[in-house]
Formats: C-alpha cells, structure tokens, sequence
C-alpha cells in the first residue's frame, strides 16, 4: 500500500504507542484521585501539556484538552455573544462554516472572505471588514484540500492593533510547520493529534486570555473547570508524544516533503496534458498536493488508484462522500471542466522516491483510461 493522505490522517507512531501502552494497562488511575496510581495519571497529563507548551512557545496553563479540532474550532465559536460579528474564510473546515451557520441562525453576523486564485486570504480585506461589533477573527493556518498557509502574521497584528480576539484553525499545521504563537499575535489556536502521527479523538486548544474564554462542558473540575470530564490519559500521553517527536524531526521531515512533493508536482505537470496545480506554488504545506485533471472525475480515478493500492483522495475527507464540487476548490475559481477531476495527495516523510515513481506511472495510466471512457 502507498499512503497518500496524510491530510485526512496520519499514521500512529511507534513512540506515541509505547507512551501510551502503560496508561492503558498498569496506570489507569482517575487523574483526579489522591493516590499514587491517580497522581501518576494527573502527572503524565501535566507532562503532555507542558510539551505542547514548550512547542508553541507558552504556559501550559493556556492549553486545553479537547477531542479534536471540530471540538476546539466550536468551542472558540460558542464564545461569541449574540449581536458580535465574526470574520472568516470561505474556505475554512466545516468545523468553522458549519458552526458559523448556526452562529448566524442565532442573530451572530458571519463575514465569509473570499480568496484569490491560489486560496489566499488578502489580509487587506480583513481589516477591511472589521466592523464596531467585531468580535473575533478566524482564519486556518492552513488549508487542508490546498495546502495554502495563510498570511496568519499579518492578519494577527491587525486583530491586535483594532483589540479583536484572533483564532487560527492549525489543525493542518500544527506538526508540519514551525509556530510561535507570539510572532503571529493569535489568541486562540486549534490543532488535531491525528493529523500530527498521535491517536484520534483528542487534540487541543490554545487560548491566550483565559479569563474571557468561557467554559465549553460543565461537570467535574477537569482541564480548570473549562472541559469538564475524566480526561482520556492515554490519548493525552499519546499526544504529546507524537508532537515532540514531530518538533524534534521536524527539519528533515519537511525537507524530505518537500522534495518528493516537488518531484511529484513536477513530473505530473509535465507528464500529464490537461492538468492544473490547485493552491499556491510557494506558501504550501511541505507534503500537500492538489490536481485537477480536465475530464477526469476525481472519484473514480481515486477508486482506480484505491485498486492498486493508492490511498488518495478527492476532496477532503470530510467532503469526499457529498457530490459536487468542494467548496474550496470552488473559491479559487477552478474551471468546471477541471473541478470535477480533483485528487488530493498528501505525503508524509516516510514516503520514498519509488512511491512517487510508481504514483506517477499510475495516475498517468489512469487519466489516460478515464479520457478514453468518455
Ligand atoms: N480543521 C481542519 C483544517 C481539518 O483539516 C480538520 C480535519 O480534517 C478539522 C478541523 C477537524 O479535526 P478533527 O478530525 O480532529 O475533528
């Protein structure tokens, strides 16, 4: 098999597995507990936070466990009152559009800005749209279908100098490219362990004020009394495993990805008539690549490449079952007859050169069947 969808998630790594194994067994003490097994528990916890801390250059008191980047990208969202006004993307997840709807069915004004042709947010247009009710700024890191990193700096020291709480959805960055949450002013920050080779369902969210962030689930006094429910030790552990594991390897790795990524992009543009690179060409995710193939349907060469033992994607994953076009790809104005033939590879650093080699021969084959079908 040759594992080309990394966005969507990554594989475990052996180091967050071993960090994970004892508190699933011999520790499995209530963090909360008085005793040695639940302080043992409690300690390995506070331990993950302060790695995640460390990375992101803050206290681990301004990190908050979650159970992943939809929980963290609502929980920023259900801090908004009534009567504010919140600017974001249209391209961001549907972890952010989708609970921006309900924001706007609740009286909550939605600013959707658009993007230019490579998925890029004009941080112009930000400071444009700030109103005298704006109270938050959301805007991803990075896009999951495109790969696209966002002017995150520049639209951070506007929230900044016009006082406006700014959330970055990192979900897709957060493991992949170095952040300092101070050098780019963002008050709040999302991010997802799967997505970064640790375990599902756990992630976190960084907050900058805590005391004007309110609390996402009541009950026990867990995560400071703002995310109340025994807290999944092992995930936790896991976590924070796989994020200190991916600082440390974090130069090569993106050296490695952006090598065989160029490679790929190349050797496709090339070799292959009638095709399109989606998102930008320089401020791109080390691993991320998107095509569009014209006459291509994106699913069926996506089930042909699944037949050879190519996991890729059209879309992303959370769209990929819904028909039509996604809305990303919409925003950047890819021609319908191109739209329709998207694939999303991502790579990972533990991908060769006689994968992409072998990718490339078949995506060429591929399209080639797929055209003639027609
Ligand atoms: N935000 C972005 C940019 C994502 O890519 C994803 C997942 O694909 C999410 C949020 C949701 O994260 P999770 O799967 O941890 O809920």
């Amino acid at each position: 098999m040759i594992y080309l969808d990394n966005a969507a998630t990554t594989r475990i790594s052996y180091n967050a597995i071993q960090a994970m194994e004892p508190y699933l067994n011999e520790i499995y003490g209530n963090p909360s507990g008085v005793y040695k097994l639940s302080r043992q528990a409690k300690e390995a916890i506070e331990e993950a936070r302060e790695i995640i801390a460390g990375i992101l250059k803050t206290n681990p008191e301004n990190i908050f466990f979650t159970s992943g980047g939809t929980e963290s990208d609502n929980w920023v969202l259900d801090n908004v009152e009534v009567g504010g006004h919140v600017i974001t993307s249209s391209i961001e997840h549907h972890a952010i559009l989708n609970k921006c709807k309900q924001l706007e069915e609740k009286g909550i004004e939605v600013t959707y800005l658009p993007v230019d042709k490579w998925g890029r947010v004009d941080p112009k247009d930000v400071e444009n749209s700030i109103k005298d009710n704006t109270s938050l700024i959301s805007i991803m890191m990075a896009n999951n279908e495109i790969g696209t990193i966002e002017p995150i700096s520049e639209i951070g020291m506007i929230a900044k100098k016009k006082g406006i709480r700014f959330h970055t959805d990192a979900v897709q960055a957060f493991g992949h490219i170095f952040i300092d949450v101070n050098d780019i002013n963002v008050d709040m920050l999302s991010a997802s362990s799967h997505k970064f080779n640790g375990p599902k369902g756990i992630g976190f969210l960084y907050v900058r004020d805590v005391d004007n962030m309110g609390p996402l689930i009541l009950g026990g006094g867990q995560e400071m009394g703002m995310r109340a429910g025994t807290e999944n030790v092992a995930n936790i552990v896991g976590m924070g495993a796989a994020a200190k594991e991916a600082y440390e390897e974090m130069r090569w790795r993106i050296k490695k990805e952006i090598y065989l990524r160029n490679y790929l992009i190349s050797r496709v543009l090339r070799e292959i008539p009638r095709v399109r690179l989606n998102g930008s060409p320089n401020s791109r995710l080390p691993g991320n690549v998107n095509f569009s193939f014209e006459g291509v349907d994106g699913t069926s060469l996506v089930v042909l490449m699944d037949n050879e033992g190519i996991c890729i994607s059209a879309g992303s994953a959370c769209s990929a079952d819904k028909e039509g076009v996604s809305h990303v790809i919409e925003a950047i104005d890819v021609p319908e007859n191109f739209a329709f033939g998207t694939v999303r590879l991502t790579l990972s650093s533990e991908n060769t050169l006689e994968e992409m080699n072998f990718t490339i021969h078949r995506l060429k084959e591929n399209v080639r069947k797929l055209r003639s079908a027609r």
